[in-house]
């Protein structure tokens, strides 16, 4: 039976209007897988729900779609990875326009998601449309999109669990491409070849609370942290690498909370951020700058004590210039005229998690102004990339 609830939509366009309308700040659905899996299944698309709780998060719902032959099939699989949650809207004063309206607006379309990454979501969809509409769903081998409702939140419940369950039945993906807003400057300046790594640090350094008017009798923690910050900072952790920049590392926070003038605290806590490239994983990167504290450490003497936390978020990741970035790059120069540039820049995505089973190249719309207030896409850059998206699957399955 037809669903006759609402027409399904394939336009590009129209399509990220209406997701766009879908208040979907993580981790609510807010209706926008819904309305894609109404888009999809008249495709011809095998529509799976992969919803995912876990204790102390949020529930999240993702879909699975996927379309041509089945996973005994002998064809290649082809993935398009996105998220359908926005990041919330802000300072809603500060929007000219409503951030769900999806309004158009000299050559424009407005609102939350419009870059990041909702247009790539429609602009995955149309392509496919008329990709299949040519070549039929007999066409070799299956195309899917991976779409999660947890990117911009914890990503515990999101493309983690679904990449591990489809592992788990035996369902590989050959190739994928994110649909993050990768384009830099103009539409298809950039894609993303890797990412580099995330791991952030909790520092507690102890000394001993003392009278400041006895230093001999205190060891003065924040007087340690200075010397550790200074190890740390002082001399770059390397010079990046041939597809990478230098790491980075930036302390975000000291905290001591001493309000007295004449006592010298016992701890001081502090945190730091590393954004690593392919040179370090979290572990050799940590054994490195706890070398470089101990040492610092050493040096004052004392009986200070260093203790740390670790998160890591991600490492680093990279896929090597060949035959797919070939294809999405000369797909890019074919439609655009413009040469990519293959970056490695920016914050992390799920791509991170997509490396570890297939190759992952990462591009979309322009993310000049994305989380931001008055989130836009360029009309006209939806519709080219809606058109590149095609070109890769036409060049993927080429017959
Ligand atoms: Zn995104």
């Amino acid at each position: 039976m037809p669903d006759t609830l609402a027409p399904a939509i394939t336009d590009v366009v129209e399509l990220t209007r209406a997701l766009v309308r879908c208040e979907s700040v993580t981790p609510r659905e807010a209706g926008a897988l819904e309305l894609l899996e109404r888009a999809l299944k008249p495709l011809g698309f095998q529509c799976e729900r992969m919803d995912f709780t876990q204790a102390g998060t949020d529930d999240v719902a993702n879909l699975y779609a996927r379309v041509g032959q089945d996973k005994f099939g002998n064809g290649k699989h082809f993935c398009f990875a996105g998220h359908s949650d926005v990041v919330p809207v802000g300072d809603l004063s500060s929007w000219t326009i409503g951030p769900f309206s999806a309004e158009l607006s000299n050559g424009f379309l407005f609102g939350r998601g419009a870059a990041d990454m909702k247009g790539a979501i429609a602009a995955f969809t149309e392509a496919s449309a008329r990709f299949l509409s040519r070549r039929g769903r007999d066409f070799g081998g299956s195309i899917s999109l991976l779409i999660t409702g947890d990117e911009e939140g914890p990503a515990v419940n999101g493309t983690v669990k679904m990449l591990k369950k489809l592992a788990d039945r035996g369902e590989k993906i050959d190739a994928c491409l994110v649909g993050e807003p990768t384009s830099s400057k103009r539409f298809g300046d950039m894609i993303k070849i890797g990412r580099r790594g995330s791991m952030t640090v909790d520092l507690t350094v102890r000394g001993i609370q003392g009278h400041v008017g006895y230093p001999e009798r205190l060891d003065n923690p924040i007087h340690r942290l200075s010397a550790l910050i200074e190890a740390l900072v002082r001399a770059p952790i390397d010079a990046g690498s041939t597809h990478f920049q230098p790491t980075s590392l930036q302390f975000t926070t000291i905290d001591v909370g001493n309000k007295a003038t004449n006592i010298a605290p016992g701890v001081v806590k502090a945190r730091f951020n590393t954004r690593f490239n392919d040179l370090w994983t979290s572990k050799t990167l940590l054994a490195h700058l706890k070398e470089r504290m101990e040492r610092a450490s050493e040096a004052l003497g004392g009986n200070g004590t260093i203790e740390l936390a670790t998160e890591v978020s991600g490492e680093s990741f990279y896929t090597a210039p060949g035959p797919l970035v070939d294809l999405v790059a000369g797909a890019i120069r074919d439609v655009t005229g413009i040469e990519t540039e293959l970056s490695t820049t920016g914050g992390t995505s799920d791509a991170r998690f997509i490396s570890q089973y297939c190759p992952v190249l990462e591009f979309g719309l322009v993310g000049e102004t994305m989380h931001k207030v008055d989130e836009k896409s360029a009309i006209e850059d939806l519709r080219t990339l809606s058109r590149v998206y095609e070109t890769v699957l036409d060049r993927y399955f080429a017959a």
